[in-house]
């Protein structure tokens, strides 16, 4: 597949450049940036061959099949219409947008395109996630009573910008990371969650956003979530945990960009090592992607599914600013 980059980032130069380029021919065609420089020096340190600030002629040029957009959060919108009108295949960094209308109408666009839209929640492309998905599904923990995401972490020196100091670009712990943990609850419970409440603070790296937030969720069954997200800190740690009542699951050190960690089965029986394939969580999310081009399958996480881990975080956050429990709108979703 042909790609066009939307957005010279980081997440594209560390991880999705790659996973692009390590399927049977995958390329990166072109990237366009806000910034002249920026593009030609992205360009120039990746191969890129072509690079540009202009993304209607990008999108104009011959052969770009798929676009993939990874720019601040602001600019997902307008972008992700644009390469739709133009008859391309999106892959869209979460949050799909600002609102819930934006994301909706992202997603409403491209079905009336018909091409196909996906979000990038790397999460549920995991082996980990995946090996507990079917743990759940098959019954080993029996009925799900509630699930403990930790995912409060340190935000790297090179990702300290936008994300701790610009609100209108989407800065913010819980556009960032909760709506990670929404999708994920999601993907492992198969239900939606109906109310949270929660609290946020700036706990020492955040300036006029939230880098920390405590929330709790119910779900339409009766299953508690707990989500601790931040960005300040350094030892806690990642992952999650699921109790059923037959059994736990303690999935530790899986919240991340890389396929590690380790998942333990608790039970009657005892304790247990659940085994789980260690691939590339991007490049698997790159497949389905391209699966679901050819005809073969959805997206591992579709438009919808971004429209409703958006709701969610956008939920949490009203929570948190009014101090009042919130009923989840997604928007139709
Ligand atoms: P970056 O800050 O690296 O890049 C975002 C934008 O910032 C770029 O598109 C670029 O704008 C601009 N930018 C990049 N470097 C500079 C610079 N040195 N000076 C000024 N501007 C610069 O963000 P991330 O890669 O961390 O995140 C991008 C998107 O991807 C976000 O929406 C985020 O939520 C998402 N993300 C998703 C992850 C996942 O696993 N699914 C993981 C990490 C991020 P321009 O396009 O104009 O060049």
């Amino acid at each position: 597949m042909k790609w066009l980059l939307v957005g010279a980032s980081t997440i594209a130069a560390e991880y999705m450049i790659w996973a692009m380029r390590a399927l049977p021919g995958g390329s990166v065609a072109q990237v366009t940036s806000g910034s002249a420089a920026r593009a030609a020096d992205f360009a120039a340190r990746y191969q890129i061959p072509a690079w540009g600030t202009d993304l209607d002629a990008a999108l104009a040029a011959p052969g770009i099949e798929a676009v993939y957009v990874s720019s601040t959060n602001e600019k997902h919108h307008a972008q992700a219409m644009a390469a739709i009108a133009a008859g391309k295949h999106v892959l869209c960094e979460k949050p799909l947008g600002m609102s819930l209308a934006e994301a909706g109408e992202m997603v409403r666009a491209a079905e009336a395109r018909g091409v196909v839209f996906a979000t990038n929640h790397h999460l549920r492309c995991a082996g980990s996630h995946r090996a507990i998905r079917a743990a759940v599904a098959q019954g080993r923990i029996g009925r799900v009573l509630s699930m403990r995401v930790h995912h409060a972490v340190h935000l790297p020196p090179h990702l300290q910008g936008w994300r701790l100091n610009d609100p209108a670009a989407g800065g913010g712990v819980i556009p960032d990371i909760t709506v990670h943990d929404a999708d994920t609850v999601r993907f492992h419970l198969g239900e939606d969650p109906v109310e949270v409440v929660a609290q946020m603070t700036q706990s020492g790296l955040g300036q006029g956003v939230e880098d920390s937030c405590m929330s709790v969720w119910s779900t339409p069954s009766g299953v508690q979530v707990f989500a601790h997200d931040s960005f300040t800190h350094r030892f806690a740690g990642c992952g999650l945990e699921i109790h059923g009542t037959e059994g736990s699951i303690f999935g530790r050190g899986i919240m991340t960009q890389k396929p590690v960690g380790e998942i333990e089965l608790v039970t009657a029986a005892g304790r247990e090592r659940v085994p789980y394939s260690n691939y590339d969580l991007y490049t698997q999310g790159v497949a389905d992607f391209e699966a679901a081009v050819a005809g073969r399958g959805r997206p591992a996480a579709d438009g919808a599914d971004g429209v409703k881990s958006l709701a969610i975080a956008l939920a949490v956050r009203e929570a948190a600013r009014s101090g009042t429990r919130q009923r989840i709108d997604y928007g139709g979703f």
